[in-house]
């Protein structure tokens, strides 16, 4: 029995609400939101704090590239304001998110009032956080000892002036992100006629370009010594002083490396968002084993999320480069694009059917769809319980689980239901 086309909206009724809500107003936000503008989608920005930027924000100079972060953001912002497709609340959060793809159901709180909209996709670009631990021979607060982050906020400062020795700690649990940053800093530290050191645990050179830049600074004079484990920070009259042992040399030859410096500079962990684990539950996604946005997605659909018509852009997921963070709201508008053109008729005729008679109304399949593509329906008429599942046919990947898994057999895809099986079954001579 065909049941599920009698009780659903018909292909339609279903329409695709033109609207994109970026969650946070950092770059990556800004970049989504400008991206779904571009293609004439209607977009609702929010950010949680009382104004947009982000981490980018605080940077003060971008890999591969002589923007100044702070320009590229004021231009972006206030293109953004300009833009009549978009629309921008600051202070302002996700509460609740009913229903699927083309029409999510949000509640959203702006700047404490509750307001309820229709949205048909969302792009989560909620960032993350740092956190630096400083080395633990040195006593917190001194101006010798920065984060990353803190050296970024001070560079120009600290960069200007006479030579001085900067140490660079690039501590191995890093995403990319450490490495690619002491480099930059090397090569605009060896500019203004700095020394600097380099010590790290592995040299992640697989981004665009990194591996010619590594080159490139140490042949400018750059020295990077392999190994942070055993490094010993000493202090003499108000002087730093660090001194390990060359890992790479054999054990006869080791001897003591001391190097005296006036700024050390260590990489951050990188943190999801306070909001991420809450973020999940209101949407029904999942997050990968570092606590990020469904991190371990990385080299299949980065942006996608376990929801269709939910996405992640920047360090929501994974910490990444801007360039990188462009192409993610880039492929997440495209997927949106793509779904609001849907042609939905077509999709139904290949989503799972559900028999409403034989239905026991268990929710299995509801519990079971690992792509939360299932919603409950009530008063169906013919149901033999008050309400049944539905596929959202934009919502199912068409996986198959949910028929696999249903204990009454009430789910099949088209063209594959009991009946049409036992046709084709006597149609080669078998006997039902
Ligand atoms: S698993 Fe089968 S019986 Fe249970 S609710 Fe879903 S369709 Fe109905
Ligand atoms: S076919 Fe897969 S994606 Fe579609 S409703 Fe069933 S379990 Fe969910």
């Amino acid at each position: 029995m065909n049941a599920q086309r009698k009780y659903p909206p018909a292909p339609e009724e279903m329409t695709f609400e033109p609207k994109v809500l970026v969650v946070g107003g950092g770059a990556s936000g800004i970049l989504s939101a400008e991206k779904a503008a571009e293609l004439g989608l209607s977009v609702v920005l929010i950010e949680k704090t009382e104004e947009l930027g982000g981490k980018a924000a605080q940077l003060s100079f971008l890999y591969q590239s002589n923007l100044s972060p702070s320009q590229w953001l004021k231009d972006k912002i206030s293109s953004l304001e300009k833009n009549n497709k978009v629309t921008i609340y600051t202070n302002s959060q996700l509460e609740k998110v009913n229903g699927q793809v083309g029409n999510f159901k949000v509640t959203l709180n702006i700047e404490g009032k509750k307001e309820e909209m229709d949205i048909g996709a969302i792009i989560m670009a909620t960032g993350m956080d740092l956190s630096s631990k400083m080395p633990a021979q040195v006593e917190k607060g001194a101006g010798s000892f920065l984060s990353q982050m803190e050296f970024e906020k001070q560079f120009t400062q600290l960069a200007s002036g006479d030579s001085k020795t900067f140490v660079l700690v690039v501590k191995e649990d890093d995403f990319l992100i450490g490495c690619i940053n002491a480099l930059k800093y090397s090569k605009k530290l060896k500019e203004a006629n700095h020394n600097v050191y380099v010590f790290f645990d592995e040299m992640k050179v697989s981004e665009e370009g990194t591996e010619k830049l590594y080159h490139q600074v140490r042949e400018e004079g750059v020295t990077f010594i392999r190994g942070t484990n055993n490094l010993k920070i000493g202090q003499e009259e108000g002087k730093f002083s660090l001194t390990t042992i060359d890992p790479q040399l054999p054990v006869k030859l080791a001897k003591e490396l001391v190097i005296n410096f006036d700024y050390y500079i260590f990489n951050e962990d990188l943190l999801p968002g306070a909001d991420t684990g809450k973020l999940a539950e209101i949407l029904r996604v999942n997050l990968g084993p570092g606590g990020f946005f469904q991190e371990d997605n990385y080299h299949t659909e980065p942006v996608y999320s376990n929801r269709q018509g939910i996405y992640f852009v920047g360090a929501c997921r994974m910490p990444d480069l801007l360039h990188n963070v462009q192409e993610q709201a880039g492929a997440a508008v495209n997927s949106i694009y793509q779904l609001s053109v849907a042609d939905v008729k077509e999709l139904m005729e290949k989503t799972p059917l559900i028999d409403v008679i034989k239905c026991a109304y268990c929710l299995t399949c509801y519990r079971s769809c690992p792509w939360n593509a299932i919603d409950l329906l009530y008063e169906i008429e013919g149901a033999a319980w008050d309400g049944a599942p539905y596929l959202h046919p934009l919502a199912c990947q068409k996986c198959g689980c949910c028929v696999a898994e249903c204990p009454n057999r009430a789910i099949s895809f088209p063209g594959y239901t009991d009946e049409d099986m036992q046709k084709e079954f006597k149609k080669i001579g078998g006997k039902v």
